[in-house]
């Protein structure tokens, strides 16, 4: 048995295309649907939003679509990521099994969302676009989208939920540092905003009312385009950049993967590590259990309904059918701030609808006792996000010493925690509390879900 920790590529083996799973699907994809004429939309009704070059990648059914050589050269500051074998942690645990982890928080924002936010930014510079306007949860989408504006000269305004914007002053100045101006949302710089804060001015915010306000902002500016950082085709697409290195790392590994586990907030790492070894599965080859993580305080794919939904709580998007707690629900306040979204990305509910993946939440104490398990035995400080899926991993991980069983584990360790260290401050000193959600606000919520005939 190999006692190797570390699987590295060369710079010549970063990959030049994405992973595009519609082309593979057994079933395609429901279609986007118009708000108001419940009619399937085109790519002109996006045009508002998105760059072109951006819409076509969303709606695309071709296999491989090319990284532009620009692109891999910033990608080229921190990729090919690399691939660790968590020896210690197999150890502590006193497990049979083999856990291997990719580790995105390499990158200069030190988690995965740069992944997508710099061909979103490289797009939309190449279309003439000279701002983006756009939403961040914990702060981690806002400060990659903030580096890569700078990087491909533009500029870019971030809408950040209230409470994170409160939680994490390091993150806001990390987006100022890049050169982006971010406002606490809701905020009094929208219409929605104003209106949210007139019914309750001490909200507390939500990726639902952000992404209203962002959205707002770029339909009434022409120079303006829209960003989100993870649940669209498109950014799921860019992070298949995680799970083709990983690929080859496990081929360096002599190892392949018998479960996949991966945190789940959008949903956008997880479908990126995942996504091309379920296509690899569908095309013929194994296929791995893959098991999705979420938070027990907002959890879509376990408690959610598939359904047609809006993406954002003002309903200015279109509809998509997702697992979705309602557009209106506001998830109580907990540390993963990056996994407080009421909807799951669309490729990955119609994944778990065909079967092809399982889905378990956690409580936040949960997650944070096994990130501190994890940091204490292989050095890294996870991300809360990402503890998700540390989590995840060592119940597999148990699974297997209780069945007897030598099975391989990989997981995604999204992004490391040096912005989230309050958080695990208030976890030693005994004050996270595992807030449930309000039961009524959820029923609620799913009642008021669009109507949409079958
Ligand atoms: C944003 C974020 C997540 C959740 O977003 P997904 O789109 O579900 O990946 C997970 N981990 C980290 C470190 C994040 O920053």
């Amino acid at each position: 048995m190999s006692t190797q920790t570390k699987y590295l590529l060369q710079e010549s083996q970063l990959p030049k295309f994405w992973y595009n799973i519609q082309a593979d699907l057994p079933k395609p994809m429901p279609p986007v649907l118009h708000p108001g004429t419940l009619q399937p939309i085109g790519p002109d009704d996006l045009a508002p939003l998105f760059p072109m070059s951006l819409i076509l990648q969303e709606v695309s059914t071709e296999r491989e679509i090319e990284i532009p050589e620009p692109v891999r050269e910033v990608f080229r500051l921190w990729r090919p990521a690399p691939l660790f074998r968590a020896h210690r942690l197999e150890q502590v645990l006193g497990t049979p099994a083999r856990i291997f982890y990719k580790y995105e928080g390499v990158s200069p924002a030190g988690s995965h969302k740069p992944n997508s936010a710099i061909p979103q930014a490289f797009f939309n510079a190449q279309a003439g676009v000279k701002r983006l306007s756009t939403e961040t949860g914990a702060g981690q989408w806002g400060s990659s989208l903030a580096m890569a504006g700078q990087m491909f000269g533009l500029d870019v305004t971030v809408y950040q939920v209230r409470v994170s914007y409160d939680q994490k002053p390091y993150r806001r100045a990390l987006m100022e540092t890049y050169g982006a101006r971010c406002i606490p949302s809701p905020s009094n710089e929208t219409e929605y905003g104003r209106a949210v804060l007139a019914q309750r001015p001490d909200h507390p915010g939500s990726l639902g009312i952000a992404i209203s306000e962002a959205v707002e902002v770029a339909a009434k500016n022409e120079d303006t385009k829209y960003a989100l950082g993870s649940v669209l085709n498109h950014v799921l697409l860019h992070q298949t950049i995680i799970g083709l290195e990983a690929m080859e790392q496990m081929h360096m590994a002599d190892a392949w993967p018998d479960v996949i586990v991966g945190c789940t907030g959008g949903g956008s790492n997880f479908a990126g590590l995942a996504f091309p070894f379920i296509g690899h599965g569908l095309r013929g080859g194994a296929q791995p259990r893959i098991v999705a993580v979420e938070p027990a305080a907002c959890p879509s794919l376990t408690r959610g309904k598939y359904a047609y939904d809006f993406g954002d709580t003002a309903h200015l998007t279109p509809l998509t059918k997702m697992h979705t707690l309602g557009s209106t629900f506001t998830p109580p306040g907990f540390h993963a701030g990056g996994l407080r979204y009421h909807g799951m990305a669309p490729l990955i509910s119609h994944c778990k609808e065909l079967g092809l993946l399982d889905a378990v939440a956690y409580t936040q104490n949960q997650c944070f006792e096994a990130g501190v398990q994890f940091a204490r035995a292989e050095g890294i400080v996870p991300a809360p996000e990402a503890n998700h899926a540390v989590r995840g991993a060592i119940e597999e991980a148990l699974r297997c010493k209780r069945e007897g069983k030598a099975e391989t584990i990989l997981f995604n360790l999204s992004g490391h925690g040096h912005f989230d260290m309050s958080a695990y401050q208030a976890y030693f000193a005994g004050g996270l509390k595992d807030e449930h959600y309000d039961e009524n606000e959820l029923a609620q919520a799913l009642s008021g879900l669009p109507s949409v005939p079958a």
